[in-house]
């Protein structure tokens, strides 16, 4: 294994809309960001098909697609940007010291988090199969192509009843499954739920598994089958979309015990700030956002990720 060390005034950690945002902002500060793209690069928003609504494509453009715009914009400003993981952070002083999996120790003058968060999925084999075929965890990414349909959101919290209400605008018919007689999403949610005509809500519903057509590579969602697990009733739903809402795990791992987080994981930021708990580590996008979870409000919270950090550089100087 190497020993090189090397010296960053930025390490940006994550590459979706947040970190590829913070590292354009910290390359045009000079500040010569090296960014490791973590294990699914270009992060969450390259499992969904096509995004209509992050400004500046009038006529949409597919996750991965824009990404890649993403990530050549900021190498286009010198960032470095690497294959790999960040597999650990000692954060007991400053320059923080860093191991990344291709065997490369750095240290880091600056820290940005942006490793973003992961849709929980049931684990069921069939939706994996029809992932990107009808099996979605964002409504707003991809109801729209839901438009008259039949659709079925999984969950019962905030997110589901927040994605529910949404799609209900545009579909046809919304069933929300919820496994318990009860809603665990906050009282004024629930009652736009119970205030939308079109939504109907299958209690104490699990489901079992989803069906549909395929045609070689083509898979298209029809279906789910459900049981009731109080009467052990099984019941079939003719739905085209399948969207799961039963959270979002945020990816913190490396900082638990070090940064301050909530119950979930979520790293807690200074308000109206990206500053963490220890001078000269950020967060920014989704590993911090547990409400917006939007590819335009990482990339705004990641370039204010990089101004932050280069303004603390700035004063360490003086
Ligand atoms: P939550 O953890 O609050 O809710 C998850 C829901 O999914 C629960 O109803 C849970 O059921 C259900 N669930 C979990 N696992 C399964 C499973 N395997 N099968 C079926 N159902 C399952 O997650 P959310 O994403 O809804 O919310 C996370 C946080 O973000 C919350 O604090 C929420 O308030 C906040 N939030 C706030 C918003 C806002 O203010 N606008 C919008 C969205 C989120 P059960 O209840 O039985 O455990």
């Amino acid at each position: 294994m190497s020993t090189q060390s090397e010296h960053l005034q930025c390490l940006i950690i994550g590459s979706g809309p947040a970190g590829y945002t913070a590292a354009i902002y910290a390359a045009r500060a000079d500040m010569k960001p090296v960014l490791y793209q973590g294990i699914q690069p270009g992060g969450q928003l390259t499992t969904t098909t096509e995004v209509e609504n992050f400004p500046g494509y009038p006529g949409g453009i597919t996750g991965p697609e824009m990404m890649e715009d993403l990530k050549n914009q900021a190498e286009r400003f010198g960032s470095d940007i690497r294959w790999g993981m960040i597999t650990s952070v000692d954060t007991s002083q400053r320059p923080f010291k860093v191991q990344a999996d291709d065997g490369k120790q750095m240290t880091a003058e600056t820290i940005i988090i942006a490793t973003g968060a992961t849709a929980k999925y049931l684990g069921l084999e069939t939706e994996e199969k029809f992932k990107g075929g009808g099996v979605s965890a964002c409504a707003t990414c991809d109801g729209f192509f839901y438009k008259g349909k039949d659709v079925a959101v999984v969950g019962g919290g905030d997110t589901a009843a927040e994605e529910a209400t949404y799609l209900a605008k545009l579909a046809k018919k919304v069933y929300l499954i919820v496994r318990r007689d009860e809603l665990r999403a906050s009282k004024v949610m629930q009652k736009r739920i119970f205030n939308s005509p079109n939504i109907e809500v299958l209690w104490n519903h699990e489901t079992v598994e989803l069906f549909g057509e395929e045609n070689g590579f083509m898979k298209t969602l029809k279906g789910a089958r459900l049981i009731n697990n109080k009467t052990k009733e099984e019941k079939v739903i003719n739905v085209d979309g399948f969207f799961l809402a039963i959270g979002h795990k945020p990816n913190s791992e490396l900082f638990i015990d070090v940064l301050d987080m909530d119950e979930i994981g979520y790293i807690i930021t200074k308000p109206d700030s990206t500053a963490t708990n220890i001078p000269g580590i950020f967060a920014c996008g989704d590993v911090q956002d547990k409400i917006f979870r939007q590819a335009v409000t990482a990339a705004g919270t990641g370039s204010m990720a990089a101004l932050e950090a280069e303004r603390f550089l700035a004063a360490q100087d003086d």
